[in-house]
């Protein structure tokens, strides 16, 4: 009798994308005979790694500063303890596929700190790891990797015996000890070699080859996101597997009509949700700055479960836009039955694995609500999310673009008319009007509406029963893709609130009588990115744009220096930049005053429209070259590694992901080669140790 054999799949995802990679991985294991135990990283009482025979794989994402996702916290903390004996994992045989983006310093870290403890602990790798890079596409790497998988599955469980309760015994003389002795079968995968390094060289050339084919697809007049041109039109397509529907959805009529406010949904306890008043909006740029600042001091008096320390961050969360909802409702042919309660359960029969109702769905919700506030209608659309749209789309061409745009050979299209512009779900089905989906389909693919995390610009000790944030408005530019340009989703929702009391830079207040709204905050885990505890640590703050925020609350912490003359204080350094000094420098008097007050050592100063820059610290030597906050580092090169190499100091980078703290990370690794006569690797390592020793510190967003 041909039983399946089993393998353990384990994920760890923060916004759903290794989960559904995952559960495709589960969809799909029937197909190749084998039969997938999935489960999340936090449902421990699921697996057992610790008697597991089989094959194992995880698939793991990274967050914020290189932390695990939440649903890994735990697994991370309990592999990480410095009891396990070093063959706790000896019988272990894993694979590991880990998702990370390169704009962050820490790519794939998670990915990368099971993987080590894993093989610290003696567990032994069947298949090469899988960097993928959210940068320039996760399916680059992911696709081939998931299609090497399998056999690398089949021959690592040829080389296994089952366990006692396994499927099947394949080979019987091999032992668990063999196996685990047994060095990792060669695999290459098509063109890719996934070692971390090789990766990234990976990602540039992919990173070519995409841009090659947009410039390409530009070109092209008639290709668009509803049109394809040869070759793609022409052939063969690698579409993927349908994936299982599993949910059944009901609309039933309610009995009163529901307001449209929010509830306490998924995760988060009542305790933590706090509806505070916005007492003061300011915009902090010109009028005629190329991105628009805005200040928000929330009144939080009333929470006084509310304390925070500078360099804390917190939830706002924002609901979908009106409009869109309404207009989402017209599309899936609900408007009617907006306020009817959604009845969700699981189907029946569904073949998903694991499937779940999602938790962060509250029972008893009306469609209004649902779509308002549970769904991020603005989400980018998944592959399989298209490769769902098909089966309830009428017209052949559509079908046609959509099974292209999902498949293997239209990655370039997908990545240019549905990545990078960030198509949204709304769009989408805006450009394919045959596309009728129901609405089960919709909540069984578009993910979570997070809340956005706002970096505290305030300290309490100097704003008690405050707290102030400050934000760009985010705005997409109109393209082919979306005729009419439109606001961040958060930042947009927040700038509508206080546009009526908004305060314009050179008022002090706002002449509108309107009453002041208020907006749901909820806490966000403490952080590392705390100021030194002792005072005498020097630090240096690295911060253009809104990054500065964390730093305004440092400073405003550690102000009044001059009262303690007998305390010892370490320099403080404070890198910051912008366009124009006349139009977006931020807090520009409330950071002189932290110079004139002695808070702040140096204050480093760099305009990068402006004709030049100079320093604002009392020293005079202007600095041409300083364009961008990594130049000025540069220019600072040996204060800076002195700070860290020889007086313990530390160093914190704040703001954009994308660009600047890769840049500030390249020209440390520059400073710290010159500083240690070492070659880059040395370098690297010496900044790495750094980060481990909580001494090179990031708080960045993209
Ligand atoms: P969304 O509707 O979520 O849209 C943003 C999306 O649009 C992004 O995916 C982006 O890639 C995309 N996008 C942006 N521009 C374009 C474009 N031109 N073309 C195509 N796509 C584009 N932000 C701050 O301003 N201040 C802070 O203090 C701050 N602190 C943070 C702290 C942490 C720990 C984190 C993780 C983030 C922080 N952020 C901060 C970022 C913030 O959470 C939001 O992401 C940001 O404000 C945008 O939210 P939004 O809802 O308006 O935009």
């Amino acid at each position: 009798m041909y039983l399946k054999r089993r393998f353990v799949l384990l994920y760890g995802s923060q916004k759903g994308q290794a989960q559904s990679i995952a559960e495709g991985v589960a969809e799909e294991a029937g197909d190749h005979g084998l039969v997938a135990e999935l489960s999340c990283l936090d449902n421990s009482e699921k697996y057992n790694l610790e008697k597991e025979t089989a094959p194992v794989v995880f698939i793991v994402s990274t967050t914020g500063d290189g932390e695990p996702p939440d649903n890994a916290l735990g697994f991370v903390k309990r592999i990480k303890r410095k009891t396990l004996a070093s063959d706790h994992y000896k019988h272990l045989c894993y694979a590991l596929l880990a998702l990370g983006d390169t704009n962050y310093a820490n790519f794939c870290n998670c990915g990368k700190t099971i993987e080590q403890r894993l093989q610290e602990l003696g567990a032994k790798q069947f298949y090469p790891t899988g960097y993928a890079d959210d940068g320039v596409g996760l399916e680059v790497v992911v696709d081939p990797w998931l299609d090497g998988l399998w056999e690398a599955i089949k021959e690592a469980l040829s080389k296994m015996t089952s366990d006692s309760t396994g499927y099947l015994n394949v080979d019987a003389g091999a032992s668990p000890k063999e196996t685990a002795d047994s060095s990792p079968p060669d695999i290459q995968l098509n063109l890719l070699s996934i070692t971390d390094c090789q990766n990234c060289e990976l990602s540039e050339q992919s990173r070519k080859t995409l841009s090659t084919s947009s410039a390409s697809a530009t070109q092209t007049a008639a290709s668009s996101l509803t049109h394809s041109l040869p070759p793609l039109s022409e052939l063969a397509l690698n579409v993927p597997l349908l994936p299982p529907p599993y949910l059944d959805v009901s609309l039933q009529e309610a009995e009163t009509t529901e307001q449209v406010s929010i509830r306490i949904v998924g995760p988060f306890k009542k305790e933590n949700l706090h509806e505070v008043p916005i007492s003061k909006a300011v915009q902090m740029t010109r009028g005629d700055s190329v991105k628009t600042a805005l200040l928000l001091e929330l009144d939080i008096s009333a929470c006084p479960m509310m304390t925070y320390q500078p360099g804390d961050s917190f939830d706002v969360f924002c609901s979908n836009r009106a409009t869109e909802v309404e207009d989402m409702l017209h599309r899936l042919g609900l408007y009617d039955k907006r306020n009817h309660m959604v009845h969700i359960c699981l189907l029946k029969d569904t073949k998903k694995r694991g499937a779940q109702v999602p938790s962060y769905i509250p029972q008893n919700i009306s469609l209004l609500y649902l779509l308002t506030w549970c769904l991020e209608i603005r989400s980018v659309p998944k592959k399989a999310f298209l490769r769902a749209l098909l089966e309830h789309t009428a017209d052949g061409v559509q079908r046609r673009r959509l099974q292209e745009l999902c498949s293997k050979q239209g990655a370039a299209d997908y990545n240019l008319y549905v990545r990078d512009p960030s198509l949204s779900v709304l769009e989408l089905l805006t450009a394919f009007p045959s596309c009728s989906p129901p609405l089960s389909i919709l909540i069984e693919h578009v993910p979570k509406l997070q809340p956005r995390p706002y970096s505290a610009a305030s300290s309490c000790r100097r704003h008690p029963g405050k707290l102030h944030f400050v934000f760009n408005l985010v705005e997409l530019p109109a393209c082919s893709v979306r005729p009419v340009w439109r606001r961040g989703l958060c930042t947009g929702g927040l700038f509508d609130l206080i546009n009526p009391v908004l305060v314009f830079p050179g008022k002090t207040e706002s002449s509108s009588k309107a009453a002041l709204p208020k907006i749901h905050v909820s806490w966000r885990p403490s952080c590392s990115f705390r100021p030194p505890a002792d005072l005498s640590v020097p630090f240096i703050m690295v911060g253009p744009g809104t990054g500065v925020a964390p730093f305004i609350g440092f400073l405003q912490q550690r102000y009044g220096k001059q009262e303690h003359p007998e305390a010892t204080f370490g320099e403080t350094w404070l890198f910051f930049g912008c366009r124009h000094r006349d139009r977006d420098y931020l807090f520009r008097e409330e950071l002189e005053g932290f110079v004139s007050s002695g808070t702040l050592n140096h204050l480093k100063l760099c305009f990068s429209r402006d004709g030049h820059e100079e320093d604002a610290d009392g020293a005079t030597d202007s600095v041409t070259r300083c364009r961008y906050v990594q130049h000025n580092l540069l220019c600072n090169s040996q204060s800076i590694t002195d700070i860290l190499l020889k007086q313990n100091g530390r160093l914190y980078v704040c703001g954009d992901a994308k660009n600047m703290a890769k840049d500030v990370n390249d020209a440390l690794v520059e400073m710290m080669k010159t500083a240690l006569g070492r070659d880059q690797l040395e370098a690297m390592k010496t900044l790495a140790a750094l980060r481990e020793d909580k001494r090179y510190l990031q708080d960045i967003w993209g």
